[in-house]
């Protein structure tokens, strides 16, 4: 701008140049004022949200990691459903975007270092998950909310201040990258014969994930039982129970089953296993229980467990974390190390579904017939 100005004043009077001088220095304090404006309004919302300085001009922004205002002001609100959220933790319902709550959800339910295309499989999966349950009538332990925050009840969910106790001085890197998958995915839900799907998901598989009827009720086409071959590491654990722990544990809890610390060893036994190593039942002397409830009882991981003894008493050798049901997301992030993105990862982990944008009252949403299909839901404790 400088040098235009010179060469321009060779040719014009002094009148003019006093003009244009005038005209210089009102440039030079708007450009002054504009400055400040975008240095102020750039600034990222520390008090969470962010959503009131979306009408910023935020091309006029620029850091070298995008702000919360960034992430926000490339989004358009208007498009996306409100949610009723009850927070187990303040004890009150907070209505906010299907959208933002995803983000908080994603947040607390996978690690934020993991690929960007598994954090994208994991922010449709969420938002299926959340929709499916809306449309049956919302949280099952608080009426006028559509979803908890308690994770033994819906999903796990980060509010802004929790993600910044979290993460401390990565709060803003952390939130942008989750932020990033949402917006990314944004609207997508998964959907088997054009009906929202019950997008179920667990942390590890151990190397394969299960059908649906071998640890829920129903059997559902799309959620069958896969090879997850990049699950590293499939985190393996060894739990050891002293024999008289051990038989205190059963005792309390199945007392027929006569298990003493003499009988332990001979009357312990996987009767029998799935194709997928998962324990179907255990016997216990006289009782039979479910992998499920030996989980539970014995506080493993997974029910993917085998049975060594050890001098002391019994051990689990378990693989994998969670239920196994439907998308692995350690084997989403291994999926996206290996180059796939988050489409193929949710086609791999859930059969022969699409990826389609939601339409509240449109294609993707289930008529009543669906609820025929639908998997009685026992979350992840
Ligand atoms: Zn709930």
């Amino acid at each position: 701008m400088y040098t235009m100005k010179r060469k321009k004043r060779n040719r014009i009077n002094t009148g003019r140049l006093i003009l244009m001088g005038a005209a210089l220095f009102v440039l030079l304090i708007l450009l002054f004022a504009m400055i400040r404006f975008v240095f102020w309004s750039g600034r990222p919302d520390e008090t969470g949200g962010g959503r009131q300085g979306a009408e910023a001009d935020e091309d006029e922004i620029r850091t070298p990691e995008p702000t919360l205002l960034d992430i926000y002001a490339h989004f358009d609100w208007q498009e996306t459903t409100e949610i009723r959220v009850y927070d187990h933790r303040a004890d009150e319902i907070v209505t906010m975007d299907l959208e933002e709550y995803v983000v908080g959800v994603v947040s607390a339910e996978m690690p934020a270092w993991y690929e960007l295309e598994a954090l994208k499989s994991q922010a449709v999966a969420t938002r299926t998950y959340t929709l499916y349950r809306m449309q049956r009538g919302g949280c099952q332990t608080n009426p006028d909310a559509d979803v908890c925050t308690n994770s033994k009840c819906c999903q796990a969910f980060s509010s802004h201040e929790r993600m910044q106790n979290t993460w401390g001085s990565d709060y803003v890197k952390n939130y942008n990258r989750v932020a990033t998958a949402v917006m990314a995915t944004a609207g997508e839900v998964v959907t088997y014969n054009g009906k929202l799907c019950d997008a179920l998901y667990h942390a590890c598989s151990g190397g394969q994930t299960e059908d649906s009827e071998h640890v829920y009720a129903n059997a559902l086409p799309y959620l069958r039982g896969v090879d997850s071959p990049y699950e590293d590491p499939m985190r393996e654990e060894d739990v050891e129970i002293g024999v008289d722990a051990l038989v205190e544990l059963i005792t309390a809890k199945y007392p027929e089953s006569g298990i003493t610390a003499e009988n332990a060893k001979d009357e312990i036994k996987i009767r029998k296993a799935y194709d997928s190593g998962r324990v179907e039942s255990l016997q216990l002397g006289k009782t039979q229980i479910t992998g499920k409830n030996a989980r539970n009882l014995f506080g493993l991981r997974s029910t993917m467990f085998t049975i060594t003894w050890s001098e002391d008493g019994i051990v689990f050798h378990t693989k994998g974390f969670g239920h196994g049901v439907g998308l692995s997301q350690n084997g989403a992030n291994g999926m996206a190390k290996h180059g796939s993105d988050y489409r193929e990862i949710l086609l791999h982990y859930y059969t022969g579904v699409e990826i389609a944008p939601y339409v509240a009252d449109g294609a993707a949403k289930t008529t009543p017939d669906a609820q025929n299909t639908d998997v009685s839901f026992v979350p992840e404790g």
